[in-house]
Parts: C-alpha cells; structure tokens; sequence
C-alpha cells in the first residue's frame, strides 16, 4: 500500500525532479562504489603490510635463530674433531680442555658442552675439569644417537637440562670402525629466546612459533610451557606447506584457536620461525580508517538523500501550483469552461494535429437567443445563471477526449470537435440546443443558434477560416430565425431542426 502510494507520487512529479532524483541516485551509487574501492584498496594495503612486516620478522629472527645454532654446532664438530686426534688422549686435562672448548660455550644463554661416554656417563665438561656425576642415558637426545646411527646435529624437545630449561643440541661421536662412541652436547637456554622475543612489540595476539623439522614447538612466544614440545607434524597438511621455502597461509591457531595470517621464511636451517600475526588486529588497522570513510560518506548520502527529497517535493509542489495558475488563466471564472485565450491555442494546436493527420476539424459557434432582451428583463444575474444553464448543456454534449468547449464572450460559446465531419458536429450541435431548450423556464425560456463548421485543413489555410465559416452559420442560423443549428457550406447553408 506504501509503496503503491510512493509510486504514484512519483508519477506526480515533473521531469525535472524524477531527473534530479535520478541524478542524486548516479551520484550516491558512483560515491558508494569510490568509498568500497578505496576501503578494498585499504584492505588489500594494510594486509599486503601485514604479510611484509610478518615476512622480514620471521626472516631476522630465522637468521638470528639460525646463526646461533650454527655457532654452537661448530663448537661440537669442533669437540668431535679433537676428540679424533689420538695425541689427544695423552695430553693434560687442562691441555685438552684449551683445545676441545672455545668461547662459544661460554656465553651466559649457552649451556656448557658435554662429552658423554657409550654409557651416558659425563666424562668431560667444558666447565670444570671435574665433571660431577650425571647420566643421560635415558634422554631423548643420548637415545637417538645411540639408536638411529650418525644423524648429524639433533636438537631435543625443551628439557631440564644441567639445571635450567633448555634445548640440548648433540652430535654422535663416531670412531674408527663407525661404531657409537658417545655423544657430545651442549644446550641453548630457553632464557635465550626470552631475551630474543622480548625485544620485540608485538600485539597482543600476535605469536612466534620456532618448531623443530618435524613439527616439534621448540619455543613459543607469548611463552606458554604446556605447548613446549607439543607436535604439531600431527597436524593435518602442516608440513607439507611448511616444506615450502617461504610463504603464508590463513589458519586457526592450533592452540588459542584464534584465526591468524602465518608466516614463514625458511632458509634451510635446522629450525624454523613461523610469525602468526591475528587477523582481527590487522582488520582492526584498516577498520578504523574505513568506518571513519564509511560514516562521512554515509553522512554525504544521507544529506544528497535529503536534499534530493526536498528539492523533487519543492518542484512538484511548485509544478503542482503552476499547473493550477494554468487552469485558473485559462479558465471561464462564471461558467468554468475554456476561456477565449485557452480556445485559441487549442485552436491552432488542433488546425496543426488536423493537418498532420488529415483529418477534419469541426466547430460550433452558439450564441443564446435574444440574451438582451433578457437580461434587460430579467437582471444581470438571472442572465448569468442562464449562461451557467447553456455552459452545463455544451459541457455534457461534449465529452469526448479531445473536445474543447469554451466561452467565447458574452452570451457566445464555442466548442472544438477534432475528427468529425460537418454532419456529426450537427448532431452534437442539436444535442446541446436541445439540452438548452429543456433546460427549466425559470425565470423565462431561453435557446440558443448555433453554426456548424467543419474543415480538411491545408498547409496554406488558415485556422481563421474555420472560425469565419462557424460565424456565417451562425448568423444564418439567427437570420433563419433562431433556436436553430445551421451548418456552413461553400455555396449553401444546411439548416437543421
Ligand atoms: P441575438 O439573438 O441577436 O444574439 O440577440 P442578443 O440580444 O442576444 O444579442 P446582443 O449582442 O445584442 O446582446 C448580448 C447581450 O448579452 C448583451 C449583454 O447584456 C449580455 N451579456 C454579455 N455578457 C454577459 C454576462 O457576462 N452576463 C450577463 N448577464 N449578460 C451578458
Ligand atoms: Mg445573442
Ligand atoms: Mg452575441
């Protein structure tokens, strides 16, 4: 029902508030469309920073990871190697501790290097030249050695070693025949990569995962120690897109289940930094511009909206007002037909439509009956209320769509009937002389004469012609006595009734 009645006021309005409207609606989907791509564009830029600020992070600390691994497994190919030596075993265990040790051990975050025996039993300590008491046999790093044969450097799940958490990085020591000949390891500190992480800013939900190869969570910042040693080789696909040098992928944090972009540059090293940055934090970046863009435009939308709304209801008002200005300018204010000026130009207007279509155009030309007389007799405003009477009679003889009656002047009506012969104009001419001639005798009878004109008109006649040939009936009519309907003829008039 609503918007049924909003249709129609719509088909109210004039052109040119539908075209403003129009307009607005251009201009509100063009702004629209600017603000989604900007706010696209935003979105694309701010997840593109995201992805290069995760990338050169995981890159640094892959590098930083990476180098001091290395570092270290020098250090224990480097104990290996002595060890190798046969003078080695006849030097003093001074001697050999300034051979087999350099200063890698003794950096605070590092562990001290251990020789252990085929037994797990400490046999040398980079520390002290005499090693306490200790076994390692049951560990998982003297076990794999022990087990899988030479596997080169092997880093262990996060454990308790030598008295604080750490990762113990081993190597097989190996001799002559091929044969295990005990293990020789050292450990980084998990304080290490406190120190390490705890340099950086990072978000709340950001996290820095450094896993072991096969999946095995070496270390996670924000720390959390139950997921230490956690696998996550077990999940599904995981590897596989790790094995990848470097890249990215969307997924839910295995453990927080928060959605994060991740991140990984892998440059071949024993361990590998993945970067998890939260996906609402990044949204978070550009949401904030965005809403702001959003609200304005909103605002601007909402003004155009209204503004638009205002001017179309002001125009059609307007319109609405001019139309009645019309009406009244063109009006007969006694007896409500067409005035003399509004016959005029539909006058000329249907002379042209005749002539396009070749058709003819009639006319009636009725003046009331010794009206003088009656108005002398009967007062002026008895005189208008007969005009009235004869206005009623040619308005319900004429209703066709394009008929158009019309008080001439004074007690004179003429009324425009479009497509119709002279004949058919006389039958609507006695309808309305009839009509006027039943009208109720009070305060005395009245009638009217009417000519009958009707036209083919040419290019070259003039609407004029129509008129003088109406007139000359009429005065023929009157001539013939009146109360009559006379039709014009080149050479005769036709009388009727
Ligand atoms: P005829 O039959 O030859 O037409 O005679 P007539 O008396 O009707 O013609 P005439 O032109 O002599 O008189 C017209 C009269 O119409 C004169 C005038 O008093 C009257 N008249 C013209 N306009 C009005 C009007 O608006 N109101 C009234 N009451 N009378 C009008
Ligand atoms: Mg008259
Ligand atoms: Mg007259």
């Amino acid at each position: 029902m609503r918007t049924k009645n909003t249709a129609m006021w719509l088909r109210r309005w004039p052109l040119s508030a539908r075209l403003l409207v129009l307009s607005a609606l251009v201009t509100i989907i063009g702004f629209t469309a600017i603000c989604a791509t900007v706010m696209l564009d935003m979105r694309h830029g701010t997840e593109a920073l995201a992805r290069q600020s995760s990338e050169n992070l995981a890159a640094t600390l892959d590098s930083d990871i990476g180098r001091t691994v290395e570092v270290y497994d020098l250090s224990l190919r480097a104990v290996i190697a002595g060890l190798a030596v046969p003078a080695m075993a006849e030097l003093s265990k001074e001697m050999r501790q300034l051979i087999l040790f350099d200063n890698a051990a003794s950096v605070l975050q590092h562990g001290a290097i251990q020789v252990f025996d085929t037994q797990g039993d400490v046999i040398i300590d980079a520390t002290t030249l005499e090693p306490a008491k200790l076994n390692v046999w049951d560990d998982e790093f003297f076990m794999v050695h022990r087990s899988d044969g030479e596997r080169g450097l092997f880093i262990s799940r996060p454990m308790l070693h030598s008295g604080a958490y750490s990762v113990v990085l081993s190597r097989r020591i190996t001799d002559g025949a091929g044969n295990f000949a005990g293990v020789v390891a050292g450990s980084i500190r998990v304080s290490y990569f406190h120190e390490l992480f705890g340099r950086l800013r990072l978000n709340l939900n950001d996290n820095i995962t450094v896993l072991r190869r096969d999946g095995v969570v070496i270390m996670r910042f924000p720390f959390d120690f139950d997921v230490l040693g956690r696998d996550l080789g077990k999940i599904p696909g995981l590897l596989r897109m790790l094995a990848r040098a470097d890249g990215s992928y969307s997924g839910i944090g295995a453990i927080d289940r928060i959605r994060r972009l991740y991140t990984w540059r892998d440059s071949g090293r024993p361990l590998l930094v993945l970067v998890g940055k939260s996906w609402a934090d990044i949204a978070s970046m550009w949401q904030t511009q965005a809403s702001w863009i959003g609200g304005i435009v909103l605002a601007l939308v909402g003004f155009i909206i209204s503004v638009t709304l205002f001017s179309a209801r002001e125009i059609g008002r307007r319109a609405c007002a001019e139309d009645r200005l019309e009406e009244l300018a063109t009006t007969d204010a006694l007896t409500g037909l067409r005035n003399r000026r509004k016959f005029d130009s539909a006058i000329d207007l249907e002379w042209r439509r005749a002539i396009r279509n070749a058709q003819p155009l009639a006319m009636l030309l009725i003046d009331a009956d010794y009206f003088k007389i009656f108005n002398d007799s009967f007062g002026h405003q008895a005189g208008d209320q007969a005009l009235i009477g004869i206005a009623r009679s040619i308005a319900q003889s004429t209703n066709r769509a394009g008929d158009c009656a019309a008080r001439y002047g004074g007690e004179e009506f003429a009324v425009l009937l479009p497509g119709i012969s002279a004949e058919e104009a006389l039958i609507v001419a006695e309808n309305i002389r009839r009509r006027v001639e039943a009208l109720p005798a009070e305060p005395a009878a009245l009638t009217v004469s009417i000519g009958v004109a009707s036209m083919e008109p040419l290019v070259t006649t003039e609407w004029s012609r129509l008129v003088e040939a109406a007139d000359k009936a009429l005065y023929a009519a009157k001539d013939a006595g009146r109360n009559q309907s006379v039709i014009s003829s080149p050479s005769h008039f036709l009388l009727a009734a």
